[in-house]
């Protein structure tokens, strides 16, 4: 059997029985009126005691509809504050504050505004379009904020007399480029669990599975995305492999608790997350896992029902924030 290498930076998870933190939390969610979204990309036992799961454009959109009086936002720091956004008269919870993300980080509020400020300065006439997987402070400063599976809808409504600043992945700026036949200008941000997969190891893996499909998030780099047979988000990877009948290989190059709702979805397939392992002894390099959203433990979420904390409380900015998420994602 192989085992995982512990995370870097992630904190161990409990010894408590699974079981009763599940228990606790049904009876805490009941005491605290409260609804539980969940990530594709946290652990399965979290997404199976959600009340909704998704990615981040389904669960903001879901974070809209909750008819508690509390979110449990189990997912990274700028989901549960774009479901506070979205929804700000709701307690909106995140089980662990830290849980923050790579992508959201190489693009500050202060760099962007400045750059934007330096672009104008040059004659330059764009709109910025953000990636979701931004803070609110940045999305406050953007005209649309697009999520992989409105990206195309969005790019095509700008007038083509614009130039498109796209923030802050430089992979999926790249790919929607392409698709959409949009030049871009591209901040150089990208996520550190998408840029670590190995072209070797996918190229290895293909061969050792004949007839395999690899499915591959556009947030990879364009070696991953050349040498895959399908590109796309996690709902589009879930209506692929629910309309592929045929038993088959599915080598999956995205976080790799994906493969939890496909599994569930169309089991009849096989799912290796790429790398796959990587090691002699039999042990995997657990690099295709996201420590942000590793955070997301039953401890981490008993805690904080428990405890009514941390919260995202509403800042000032969050208003024009507000109006771009809503322009754009309702
Ligand atoms: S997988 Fe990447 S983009 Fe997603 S939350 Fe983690 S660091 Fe951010």
């Amino acid at each position: 059997m192989s085992t995982v290498l512990p995370i870097a930076g992630m904190p161990v998870e409990s010894d408590e029985d699974p079981l009763d933190l599940i228990e606790e939390i049904e009876r805490l969610k009941i005491r605290e009126d409260a609804t539980i979204l969940a990530h594709f990309y946290v652990d399965g036992d979290i997404q199976d005691i959600a009340d909704f799961t998704g990615d981040s454009l389904k669960l903001a959109r879901d974070a809209t509809k909750v008819t508690t009086k509390t979110i449990v936002f189990c997912g990274v720091h700028f989901m549960a504050e774009s479901a506070k956004i979205l929804s700000p008269e709701k307690r909106v919870l995140l089980p662990d504050l830290l849980a923050g993300c790579s992508l959201a980080d190489s693009c500050p509020a202060d760099k962007l505004a400045a750059y934007q400020q330096e672009l104008r300065a040059q004659g330059h006439d764009f709109v910025t379009v953000a990636y979701i997987n931004t803070t609110a402070a940045v999305k406050s400063l953007c005209d649309w904020i697009v999520t992989s599976g409105n990206a195309r809808e969005i790019i095509d409504r700008i007038p083509q007399d614009k130039e498109i600043l796209f923030v802050p992945d430089q992979h999926l700026g790249r790919y929607l480029s392409e698709v959409t036949g949009r030049p871009m200008i591209l901040w150089p941000g990208s996520c550190m669990v998408h840029e670590i997969f190995s072209v070797q190891d996918l190229l290895r893996a293909k061969k050792n599975n004949p007839g395999s499909i690899v499915m591959a998030h556009p947030e990879c780099p364009k070696n991953i995305l050349d040498v895959s047979d399908f590109v796309g988000g996690t709902e589009k990877m879930r209506r692929k492999v629910s309309e592929t009948k045929e038993p088959t290989v599915f080598l999956v190059a995205t976080e790799s608790n994906m493969i939890h709702p496909l599994k569930a979805l169309a089991p009849q397939h096989t799912y290796l997350p790429v790398p796959g392992i990587s090691a002699s002894d039999g042990t995997t390099c657990a690099c295709n896992r996201c420590p942000h959203m590793a955070r997301n433990t039953l401890a981490a979420v008993r805690n904080c029902l428990r405890d009514g904390r941390p919260e995202i409380t509403w800042k000032p900015y969050f208003a024009d924030a507000q109006a771009v998420l809503q322009r754009s994602l309702l």
